[in-house]
């Protein structure tokens, strides 16, 4: 029954009623993105007050003895079998021996449950594999993300009937199908809803028998493990003209597995996605019939593809790139600090330099800050939750900060970086960074549209549910639900008012924070920044609405305020996870004075640049009314994360922990090299140290005047040999080279030659 009152009757009710005036109608693919999975973290820090204890309690990520083992044997036997230089630029492939191994050991079955031959691991298990495999070859760790993010897997799991799952879901853990999934075609890239990739519902035979089925016509590109896929998974539109399965003739975007054996399918050809060799190939289809069994959840699903990808996205996307990325930053931590150390210029390491520590320290709490933020998600993705925009939080931002520190760790190694051949442990990395930042959501939309655009109505306290009474269409009924919700909104924005300006006038002094010790005051920080948020996010959907949407310069910089917060709550959390190692503390300074430097200037650059002036003026004055003050970490605090990386010690190992590390007789391997010259290195420094305080360079002189013993010489030749190994780089014959080339220009010619491109192939792909 409606509630009348006066407040529902004469003043809701106006509002009410300019309000569904003013509000933008949202598309069905943006509704169903903002419907899919949930909210977490993100929720509390759109309160404006998020509850700190809440988040120091949560449960942090672990493994099961079952998972460690997994990690410890067929990971660690896995990527002592991989040979990146040779599969990249020798094989194009991986060799069959690791190919039958991941099979044989499920690598393709990580999220499968146990009930179905698979291995049924946690998110965090998932992640660690893919993090261990990523920190020895590109190639082998995206060959076995694909199958367990984005793909038919997932998607069976989720919505798949009981029989698709009893039927496909045993084989793809056996690896007797290789799945892939086509979303992406030619003129639909991160609009993926606009493909023209199509379906009809119509009788047509499959295996002998007539039967309602689908068909298919599409082509789509780039797509991972397509060109040896045995069952796409495959994006279309779908349409009923002769209304075989309801009454409507357009039915939407539909999601079905198509066997690639099937008659009318092209795959095999491939792309060399930055000259990293996993499967990724265009395909396409002409007239292939498939039989209605074959779309994803049964003919009920038809039609409700996008939602279903998007759910499926909501938790894959938190863990495939993070990961990688999260292993790429402690990489580059583990290599560019020992490679500091041992090499030296004007007679010193370089790690001496200043200007050096600058970028060794960056890339220290980088690597920090993405395990901790990885590690967080993971815990969440592992309670159940499902929370889309921290996931795409995670994947912009981590896929972002990986290529700052990999761009840094280049830098720093110098020429020894850039020539390529088996000694170069960075170049592979470096070439493979714009994949990350573009699949899975290219980061520019992501920050754009999807961080805070979703975030603001998905975790916003009142907004999505002032959304849905606007659109119900008993008006009453909404009206009831627009009175109740939009006055508590009020309330929320005039308490969230004085927070804001309370906190920001006293500089964060009041602002609550838990008793976690020397870490307090920047929880202090964060409960300001947050409420500073909470604010300008009201005030900016009060008076931009929907054209927030259109204004992405501004929508971009409240993402990135919303990813500091998320982050740096995260290295707060990893910090008390770790029992506030005190030296990891400068690695925690570090995240969190370059964070509020972020958030500072974000802050700034929004009210600098608010469309509707006395908005901007009102933010200044009640959230920055100083400007940005905040400067970023300090030389003290960047040059002792630098010292972490530089010297053997726990920090330095709990920041580089379980990556893979070549064993030491592989001497053709640049990491194995390194990491030998650092140690030997590093155990003579204190005969280096008695020269110096001697003033003698040179080691014979030395041992002649008996400031070090012949031992001691002689383990400083062995240190020196090992640095001279460590620093090589490759070099090739002319004719090893030129012979390369020679093949591929035969291989090309005689593909041009004898391999035309199949008559089915659409235009576009010309
Ligand atoms: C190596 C590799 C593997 C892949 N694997 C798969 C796979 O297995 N399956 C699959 O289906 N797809 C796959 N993809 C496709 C991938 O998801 C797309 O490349 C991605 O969605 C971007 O599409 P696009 O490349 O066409 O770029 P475009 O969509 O053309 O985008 C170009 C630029 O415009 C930006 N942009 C677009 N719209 C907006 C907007 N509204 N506001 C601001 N900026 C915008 C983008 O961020 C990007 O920077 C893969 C791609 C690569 C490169």
């Amino acid at each position: 029954m409606p509630q009348s009152s006066f407040r529902r009757d004469w003043i809701t009710k106006p509002i009410f009623r300019l309000a569904q005036r003013a509000l933008p109608r949202l598309s069905d693919t943006e509704r169903e993105a903002i419907e899919a999975g949930d909210v977490w973290w993100d929720a509390d820090i759109f309160t404006g007050n998020p509850d700190w204890k809440k988040l120091l309690a949560f449960a942090p990520a672990h493994l099961s003895e079952e998972e460690e083992q997994f990690i410890a044997g067929p990971v660690e036997e896995l990527c002592g079998m991989v040979d990146d230089w040779k599969v990249n630029w020798l094989w194009h492939d991986l060799p069959p021996e690791v190919w039958d191994y991941l099979k044989a050991k499920k690598f393709f079955a990580m999220i499968i449950p146990k009930a179905y031959g698979g291995l049924g691991f946690s998110a965090y298990a998932h992640s660690e594999v893919i993090r261990k495999l990523s920190s020895r070859s590109i190639c082998v760790a995206c060959t076995a993300m694909v199958p367990n993010s984005l793909g038919p897997g997932e998607l069976l799991l989720q919505f798949g009937t009981k029989e698709q799952q009893d039927s496909w879901l045993p084989r793809l853990a056996r690896g007797e199908e290789i799945p892939c999934f086509g979303l992406t075609s030619p003129e639909a890239g991160s609009d993926a809803a606009s493909m023209t990739d199509s379906g009809v519902v119509c009788r047509g035979t499959y295996e002998g028998r007539e039967t309602l089925g689908i068909r298919l016509n599409w082509h789509k590109r780039y797509i991972t493990l397509g060109p040896i896929a045995t069952v796409l998974g495959l994006a279309f539109k779908l349409s009923d003209p002769d209304h075989l399965i309801g009454n409507r003739d357009d039915i939407g975007i539909t999601l079905a597995l198509v066997p690639t054996h099937l008659p009318g399918v092209n795959i095999g050809r491939r792309h060399l996605p930055a000259m990293h060799v996993f499967q990724n190939g265009p395909n396409w289809g002409h007239d292939v019939f498939i039989p209605m069994d074959n779309v994803i959840g049964g003919v009920g699903q038809a039609g409700k593809g996008w939602k279903m990808l998007m759910s499926a996205l909501a938790a894959g996307r938190g863990i495939s790139l993070p990961s990688l990325s999260a292993a790429g930053a402690a990489f580059c931590a583990h290599v560019t600090g020992a490679y500091a150390r041992i090499r030296e210029q004007f007679h010193v390491p370089i790690a001496k330099f200043e200007a050096i520590d600058e970028r060794l320290g960056r890339i220290a709490a980088t690597a920090y800050l993405l395990d901790a933020a990885r590690r967080m998600t993971c815990a969440a993705l592992d309670e159940g939750h499902h929370p889309a925009v921290v996931t795409a939080i995670m994947k912009a931002q981590a896929t972002e900060r990986m290529r700052v520190a990999v761009s840094d760790a280049m830098d720093v190694h110098g020429g020894k970086a850039i020539i390529e051949g088996p000694l170069n442990y960075l170049g592979s990395l470096y070439r493979g960074v714009p994949i990350a930042i573009t699949v899975e959501g290219a980061n520019i939309v992501t920050r754009a549209l999807i961080q805070f655009g979703q975030g603001a109505i998905r975790c916003h306290p009142y907004l999505l549910k002032e959304m849905t009474a606007l659109e119900d269409s008993d008006r009453a009924r909404g009206l009831d639900a627009f009175d109740k919700t939009f006055w508590a909104h009020v309330r929320h924005s005039l308490v969230n008012t004085f927070r804001a300006w309370g906190r920001a006038w006293t500089g964060g002094l009041v602002a609550p924070a838990p008793d976690a010790g020397a870490a307090r005051p920047y929880y202090r920080q964060l409960s300001r920044h947050a409420a500073a948020f909470a604010l300008a996010v009201d005030l900016s959907l009060l008076t931009l609405g929907g054209a927030l949407k259109r204004k992405e310069m501004i929508s971009a910089r409240f993402g990135d305020i919303l990813s500091e917060l998320y982050l740096s709550s995260a290295a707060l959390k990893r910090w008390n996870d770790e029992g506030r190692q005190k030296d990891d503390f400068p690695l925690l300074a570090y995240c969190m004075e370059a964070s509020f430097a972020t958030l500072a200037v974000r802050f700034d650059e929004i009210i600098a640049n608010f469309p509707v002036r006395p908005v901007g003026w009102l933010l200044r004055f009640l959230i920055q009314p100083f400007g940005p003050r905040r400067r970023g970490p300090s030389d003290r605090v960047t040059d002792r994360c630098a010292l972490i990386i530089t010297e053997p010690s726990a920090a330095r190992d709990r920041l580089t922990v379980d990556l893979f590390h070549p064993p030491a007789d592989e001497s053709d391997n640049g990491v194995a090299r390194l990491e030998r010259a650092f140690a030997m290195t590093v155990a003579v420094q204190p005969i280096r140290d008695r020269m110096h305080t001697a003033r003698v360079r040179d080691v014979a002189q030395a041992q002649k005047q008996r400031t070090i013993s012949a031992d001691e010489a002689a383990r400083l030749k062995a240190a020196a040999e090992a640095v001279a190994a460590a620093i090589a780089v490759d070099d090739f014959a002319p004719e090893e080279l030129t012979a390369r080339g020679a093949a591929h220009k035969e291989d090309v010619s005689s593909q041009a030659t004898s391999q035309q491109i199949p008559q089915s192939r659409p235009q576009a792909a010309e």
